[in-house]
């Protein structure tokens, strides 16, 4: 007997902190535990990529809960994430029927072709955008994503195994369970651009859809010093800012809770499933 209690003990708090997901792969989206706005994640891979196994093996899933701890703490809100009636992160695995290589043939737009890949999957919903975790490269970025409404798009696009000539690999970074780091910070990056910020009417708005005024915002454009980010520090920009008639994240139908009356990102057509195809352009019916 000695020796038995303590092992039981162990073993429940084992299992009482580790965090749930869903541990079968899944290769469409599961049942929704709420109709309201979300994202949904999706992990990639290219036809002849090496399929890592992160949507099962948790790595996802506690990386995007430490991006949205983060959220929280700037925001007082959360991102809605699509959830399984269970509670977990509903992930979805795609492969791709193209190799890497005819992916990254497309340089600048292989996060459009990403978009079309996936919308033609089956993932389009009038009330879903998509983050993808895609397990290949890109030609100069970790992350890319749509900025309505001048560039329409649903899907957002982490690119896990991008290499530079002067700078450390993505997958160089890891993905963090305690402090939100690169990855995390990359979601969050991406999503907010897919809902529309920052919007062009924004104060310091500089290349196209970031902010120059601090270097510690998420999104500071050029490249981000490391530590800790910030959300519209000094809320000039693009959360409670107060600019009439300008976009205001605070207002977004993706926040959990959302405000009386939030707003889908820009030109979305409420109620209505588009299917994008990249480089802007949707059909929606
Ligand atoms: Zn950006």
């Amino acid at each position: 007997m000695r020796g038995r209690l303590p092992l039981l003990l162990a073993l429940g708090m084992a299992l009482a902190v580790t965090p749930a997901f869903a541990q079968e792969r899944a290769t469409a989206d599961r049942p929704d535990a709420s109709d309201l706005y979300q994202v949904h994640v999706i992990y990639a891979v290219p036809s002849d990529g090496k399929d890592r196994k992160l949507d099962t093996d948790g790595s996802i899933q506690r990386s995007l809960a430490t991006a949205n701890r983060w959220f929280q703490e700037e925001s007082g809100r959360k991102l809605r994430f699509d959830t399984t009636k269970d509670g977990a992160l509903d992930i979805s695995f795609l492969k791709l029927a193209r190799t890497e290589a005819e992916l990254k043939g497309f340089r600048a737009f292989i996060r459009d072709e990403i978009e079309k890949d996936v919308n033609a999957a089956g993932f389009r919903h009038a009330r879903k955008i998509y983050l993808v975790y895609y397990d290949g490269a890109h030609v100069n970025t970790c992350g890319s994503s749509g900025w309505p409404p001048k560039n329409k798009g649903n899907t957002a696009v982490l690119f896990l195994l991008t290499e530079f000539e002067k700078a450390p690999p993505c997958h160089s970074h890891k993905f963090e369970e305690a402090t939100p780091r690169f990855w995390e910070f990359a979601a969050v990056h991406e999503i907010l651009h897919t809902l529309g910020f920052v919007p062009e009417c924004a104060k310091n708005r500089s290349q196209h859809s970031h902010v120059n005024d601090d270097k510690a915002d998420i999104l500071y454009g050029e490249s981000r010093p490391p530590g800790r980010r910030r959300l519209d520090p000094g809320n000039d920009d693009y959360f409670r800012h107060g600019i009439p008639g300008c976009l205001d994240l605070e207002n977004s139908a993706f926040l959990d809770p959302a405000n009386p009356g939030a707003q889908p990102p820009p030109e979305w057509q409420v109620g209505k499933t588009c299917t994008y195809t990249g480089y802007g352009k949707r059909t929606c019916e």
